[in-house]
């Protein structure tokens, strides 16, 4: 239930920090600012935001980092969406629409036919002449992308829906009127957030699939929601870290989830930029490679969700390798360093997962089909971590409304809780 709410809280990365750091707060972490001077006290806990939609939250261990490592999970806020275009009103045909570009690698048929809203945040000028950012969450039904009826595209059912991204994902979300003079986003944006439409300055707003999240099945073995991919691995490096939180530990137990990661990682915030080896810098000593030891006393588990085998599909699958949902988490491997899977640290994982009782599976991509990425290849290359890619096994990953195991989100859990307080690592 509580994933549950944090799915429904977070329809983009700055709810999903928003919401994580209510309960970050609630444990007793401290935010610090990256701007400001740190004092950092051994035991204590933790939590710095960047650029509002990726954050990181720490227990500081007893021993300094460089004579005892990180433990890092790192898992990502985004997800595959629909982002509305800066200029975006469009009057076709009486309809009033909005024109969007495509965010990540989204199945883009599945937005089709289902009941949209906007969320995100909203720059605006205020009297002082300061630029404050409102948070976004229409939570009222508002567009829709309409399919095409059967009777005017025959051979859908045969040969698939094709959608062109620039012509057909407008969405709809009025009727032209007569007389009507001040319509579009900016009119829109005024009325829902009671600010004056010529001081909203920009917005990053994107649509969201206003059904809430559920539990689904006969004995609801099944989370259905938009966003498991990654949120819910947010959730559970969130839940390990706070779980043993109040526990001393030597080394430093770290969960930072990052923004951007389905779009390449490669922005001020994402994986690929300063904001982990910037943390980590920061709490070392400024003495003679403190930093570099830490790095090479540390170790990673890059957190993303995992294909789980469809029944309808199997053949999409390697024949040895067929993850299951409520099965436990899976390791991934690619012998092209897609994921950051070595011998030691998925047999480190694996260890884990024994000790506790946990059951593991593995998972590589078919030997004739391209195999997706995670920030893990990134952060275990620049900073030298040992890291192991891990997920719970999902269906239906970059769908509108994706399909994950009620089991798995305990057995994810409780391995990220056995990988932060585990002393050795081999
Ligand atoms: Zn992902």
């Amino acid at each position: 239930k509580e994933l549950l709410s944090f799915l429904d809280s977070s329809p983009t990365p700055f709810h999903a920090v928003e919401s994580l750091k209510i309960r970050l707060l609630k444990a007793g972490f401290k935010e610090l600012q990256e701007h400001e001077k740190w004092s950092i006290q051994p035991g204590l806990k933790y939590f710095v935001v960047r650029g509002g939609t990726s954050l990181a939250a720490w227990v500081q261990g007893i021993k300094p980092p460089s004579d005892s490592g990180f433990r890092l999970i790192g898992a990502h806020t985004d997800s595959p969406n629909l982002r509305i275009k800066p200029q975006p009103n469009l009057i076709q045909h009486g309809y009033h629409q909005l024109g969007v570009e495509v965010y990540g690698g989204a199945l883009l048929s599945s937005w089709a036919d289902r009941d949209l809203s906007l969320a995100g945040k909203v720059y605006v000028k205020s009297k002082s002449g300061k630029i404050k950012g409102h948070l976004l969450h229409h939570q009222e039904p508002l567009l829709r992308i309409p399919l095409l009826a059967i009777h005017l595209n025959r051979d859908v059912n045969e040969k698939g829906l094709i959608l062109n991204a620039q012509n057909h994902l407008p969405p709809i979300y009025g009727l032209k009127t007569q007389n009507e003079s001040k319509q579009g986003i900016h009119q829109l944006l005024s009325e829902l957030l009671k600010v004056r439409k010529e001081d909203i300055l920009s917005f990053e707003l994107s649509l969201f699939d206003i059904q809430p999240a559920s539990a689904l099945g006969k004995n609801h073995e099944f989370v259905v929601s938009g966003r498991l991919d990654n949120l819910y691995s947010c959730y559970c490096a969130l839940c390990a870290l706070l779980m043993d939180s109040e526990t001393e530990s030597p080394q430093t137990r770290i969960a930072v989830c990052f923004d951007h990661e389905e779009i390449g990682s490669m922005t001020t915030q994402g994986a690929r930029s300063s904001f982990v080896s910037s943390i980590f810098k920061r709490l070392n000593q400024i003495d003679s490679h403190s930093f570099e030891r830490s790095c090479a006393l540390s170790m990673m588990i890059s957190a993303d969700m995992a294909h789980a085998v469809h029944p309808n599909f199997s053949e999409k699958h390697e024949p040895q390798h067929f993850p299951q949902m409520n099965a436990g988490p899976v390791i991934k491997i690619n012998a092209q360093g897609r994921y950051a899977t070595s011998g030691i640290s998925e047999a480190l994982f694996d260890q884990i997962c024994r000790e506790r009782e946990i059951p593991v599976q593995k998972f590589v991509n078919r030997t004739d089909l391209a195999c997706g990425s995670t920030i893990g290849p990134f952060i275990s290359g620049s900073l030298g971590v040992s890291t192991v890619d891990v997920g719970a096994a999902m269906l239906s990953m970059h769908s509108v409304r994706e399909m994950g195991g009620t089991l798995d989100i305990d057995w994810l859990t409780q391995a990220f809780r056995g990988f932060y307080t585990r002393q050795d690592l081999e």
